[in-house]
């Protein structure tokens, strides 16, 4: 079967002809070209994913969001409509996605990692079903956990325990720390994702609990949230970052959207969505979807480069592969 260039192999894998490439941010000497056209290009860093979380961000502040004045105290009411609300938007975004390449398979087998169906009848799943057990994981502890942070987040911010601003702070140095805080938040995700990761990692964590999340081996969007309840509190930790250094409560909901939504596409087990045939949008698929496959590599998002400082980058290539089994035969004689 073909897709763009490339053939599958004798299992059905696909990959990418060019290996993972890393942001040009990291690149010496300056890229400085490079790196305005991974910035502002598409699909680049801001556009279309970033752009799309944070404009989820702005609607779900302007609209879906109860005033701030009234979340002073913890109350049943309005952390219950925070919780419907998120219910409804996790359904939409990886119930869509799910449709799209699964049910309907609008995109064919075009740029999938691997043509294996996701499990049915198997005992490592809830109800003995892959997708019903990714789901349940996701409606039912993971938008949950989502709630309690956000709920958390509103308390601080409503009774002014964070985000104060001093009558020293002007206006132009409160919406220019706004706007650095927007553009740092996926690279936040990043480096917290990394160091989390690596700490489920360890024996003791990935036998009770990171392991509910690697039964995925094959991925679907509702794969994403789909974890053990612990590393779901961790994983959504990464508002704490916002609650020290935020001065508007934007910026902490735009961080846990980004937690929130984007491993419906990072797991979505295809290396793109095709928009058309020639527009793909990217999310650093393949980079995790290899985490999946061989678990001693890709710790962190292709977006933080802390897998390629401490050796644990695989970019695809067969190098690479090479790189990593030795480094497996080291570890595990
Ligand atoms: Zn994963
Ligand atoms: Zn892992």
């Amino acid at each position: 079967m073909q897709g763009s260039g490339t053939t599958r192999d004798a299992r059905g894998d696909w990959r990418p002809a060019e290996p993972i490439a890393l942001p040009p941010t990291i690149a010496w000497p300056p890229r400085p070209r490079a790196i305005a056209r991974w910035l502002l290009g598409f699909p680049g860093y801001l556009w279309p994913m970033n752009a799309l979380w944070l404009a989820t961000t702005l609607a779900t502040w302007a609209w879906l969001t109860p005033d701030l004045a009234t979340m002073r105290q913890f109350e049943a009411g309005w952390i219950a409509a925070i919780l419907l609300r998120n219910l409804a938007l996790v359904s939409l975004l990886f119930g869509g996605l799910h449709l799209y390449f699964n049910v309907l398979r609008l995109q064919g087998d075009e740029r999938r990692f691997s043509t294996q169906p996701m499990a049915r009848g198997s005992a490592r799943f809830l109800f003995r079903d892959q997708v019903r057990d990714n789901m349940a994981r996701t409606l039912g502890v993971g938008v949950p956990t989502i709630t309690a942070w956000e709920a958390v987040t509103w308390w601080l911010f409503a009774n002014g325990h964070v985000g104060v601003v001093g009558p020293e702070t002007g206006a132009l140095a409160f919406w220019a720390w706004f706007a650095f805080l927007l553009l740092a938040a996926p690279v936040i995700h990043a480096v917290h994702f990394y160091l989390v990761h690596r700490l489920l990692h360890w024996k003791p964590l990935y036998r009770h609990v990171h392991s509910t999340h690697h039964l995925n081996v094959e991925v679907g969007p509702w794969s994403g949230l789909a974890m053990h309840p612990v590393e779901q509190v961790l994983y959504f930790s990464t508002v704490v970052v916002q609650w020290l250094l935020a001065l508007h409560p934007v910026n902490a909901l735009f961080q846990i959207h980004v937690a929130a939504f984007s491993p419906a596409l990072g797991h979505s087990g295809f290396e793109k969505l095709m928009i058309g045939r020639r527009l793909g949008v990217d999310s650093g698929n393949y980079f995790h979807y290899l985490h999946h496959r061989y678990f001693e590599c890709n710790y962190g998002g292709s977006l933080a480069p802390l897998d390629k400082l401490f050796g644990t980058f695989h970019d695809g290539s067969a190098e690479a592969q090479a790189r990593m089994r030795a480094r497996m035969r080291a570890r595990h004689g």
